[in-house]
């Protein structure tokens, strides 16, 4: 129980990669300007990273918004059980297997500190993919909140991953084509639109492990908070619904399409606006594969050819480790010269920034869901290459359903000439015509749901509602 008089406190805990971290400041934010005392927690790592790219900036990341917005957002850090200069990047499974085995033990010396010294904490709200929340949140006496930051159909597919093993669906890539449709909420599925580790057989990862016990662990969530927009999956999140309080209250992002004056990227950002202020409008591809995926050498040079053949000018953003660490220039020999002015390189931008200058007409994209919704929050059509996890099922969403973007080499391999055909037809012509005309509705949908009496905003004035009233 909170004085009423006391604004209630909640500990939010991101999961530790760029995809995660950056919709959950912005909720965070979100919740802090509805009157809730927010503690914040990044890993030493990512804090590490944010503050490396500012070139040691902030070290508090939320000050700004602080001093600007008297917004009550504290911050701290907790290690994930590595040392800071670990390379998560390659040595991914190590870091998984941190996050899966050690993280938990540090986040409950941290959360018992934070309860001890008050303000009184109500709620935890952690992200889906963490294997302890609702373990964590009974210890201390605190709601939980989940915080799922991919499409509902990606969760409800996971949240019955026991149905898909029932119906041999699980594991059956290249196996079985038949469609799924028997989970609630879905009329129908291919089981190539699933996230990949529902399609991979091998369940001994430790990815898959992570998986699994999460899906096991948000049994006992309080609340789910997923950051998608109602009117474009209501049918599953009403099925979710029955089983569980769901709130759809996307997209999840600073809606001024400037720089967030929260610190969150992990990587320095280059500025790309001088250069495409040089370009007509609508010309240019942006190209980026989010901050997570690895693309195979040989994918990567075809993907560079195709650039190349296509003479459409792009900006490509190309993170040091796209191939893996160790590599210090995956593309092709000579390909930088080819290039000249029509293209720029860099390892790292403010996003939502450039996808929104006018001179951007199309987006590759490995269909990360941030990524996703940006796009279409600035009317920039994709090009899909989905590489793994949820990007097949996002593929799907976009491409089948919303019909915002076109499908790069769903039949791989990834082919020098169907990149630079596809590229023409996403930024000119007819078909960028229909797909501009389907992505501006799209957006006016995802604008009327942040609208005073929208999907989202009634749904989050509701969860704010049901949440408080869980303690009283
Ligand atoms: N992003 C960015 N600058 C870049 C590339 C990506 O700020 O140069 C941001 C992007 O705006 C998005 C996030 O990184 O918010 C990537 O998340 P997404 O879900 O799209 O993909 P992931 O990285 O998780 O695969």
């Amino acid at each position: 129980m909170v004085d009423s008089q006391e604004k209630p406190h909640a500990i939010f805990i991101p999961y530790p990669l760029q995809g995660h971290v950056i919709p959950s400041v912005h909720l965070a934010i979100k919740l802090a300007s509805r009157g809730f005392t927010i503690t914040f927690i990044n890993t030493h790592s990512v804090h590490h990273k944010t503050s490396k790219a500012q070139h040691g900036g902030d070290t508090d990341i939320f000050s700004t918004v602080r001093r600007q917005s008297g917004l009550d957002i504290r911050y701290t850090t907790v290690s994930d059980g590595l040392p800071v200069e670990f390379d998560r990047s390659l040595n991914h499974d190590q870091f998984m297997a941190a996050l899966l085995h050690i993280f938990s033990a540090h986040v409950e010396e941290v959360v018992a500190e934070i309860v001890k010294k008050g303000p009184p904490v109500s709620f935890l709200i952690a992200d889906t993919f963490f294997v302890w929340p609702s373990k964590v949140a009974k210890k201390f006496g605190l709601k939980y909140v989940s915080f799922w930051t991919e499409p509902a159909l990606v969760f409800t597919l996971y949240y019955h991953m026991d149905l898909l093993r029932k119906n041999g669906h699980f594991g059956c890539l290249d196996a079985r084509e038949d469609p799924i449709d028997y989970i609630p909420g879905v009329r129908s599925i291919d089981p190539k639109d699933m996230t990949s580790y529902l399609q991979e057989s091998d369940t001994s990862t430790v990815c898959h492990q992570i998986n699994f016990n999460a899906f096991n662990d948000v049994r006992g969530a309080d609340f789910v908070l997923c950051n998608t927009v109602q009117e474009h999956e209501p049918d599953t999140i009403s099925a979710l619904q029955s089983k569980m309080p769901f709130y759809a209250i996307g997209p999840i992002f600073p809606t001024g399409f400037t720089k967030s004056i929260v610190a969150t990227s992990l990587w320095s950002e280059s500025d790309c606006t001088q250069w495409l202020n040089t370009k007509p409008p609508g010309s240019v591809l942006y190209v980026s594969f989010g901050s997570y995926a690895h693309v195979a050498k040989n994918d990567l040079h075809e993907i560079a050819h195709g650039l190349l053949l296509s003479k459409v000018s792009f900006i490509w953003v190309l993170r040091p480790d796209i191939v893996s660490s160790d590599d210090t220039d995956p593309l092709p020999v000579g390909f930088k010269e080819d290039i000249g002015d029509r293209a720029m390189i860099i390892p790292w931008c403010c996003q939502i920034q450039a996808l929104a200058h006018p001179s951007i007409g199309g987006f590759l994209t490995h269909n990360g869901w941030n990524s996703t919704l940006e796009s279409i929050w600035c009317q920039v059509p994709l090009l899909c290459c989905p590489l793994y996890t949820d990007q097949f099922t996002n593929r799907k969403l976009v491409v089948d359903d919303l019909k915002v973007g076109i499908n790069l080499c769903d039949k791989r391999p990834i082919t020098r000439m169907e990149v630079s055909e596809k590229i023409n037809r996403l930024m000119s012509g007819k078909s960028k015509d229909t797909l501009k005309k389907a992505i501006k509705d799209v957006k006016k949908t995802f604008e009327n749901a942040l609208t005073k009496g929208g999907s989202s905003e009634t749904n989050f004035d509701r969860f704010i509602k049901d949440l408080k009233a869980s303690i009283e």
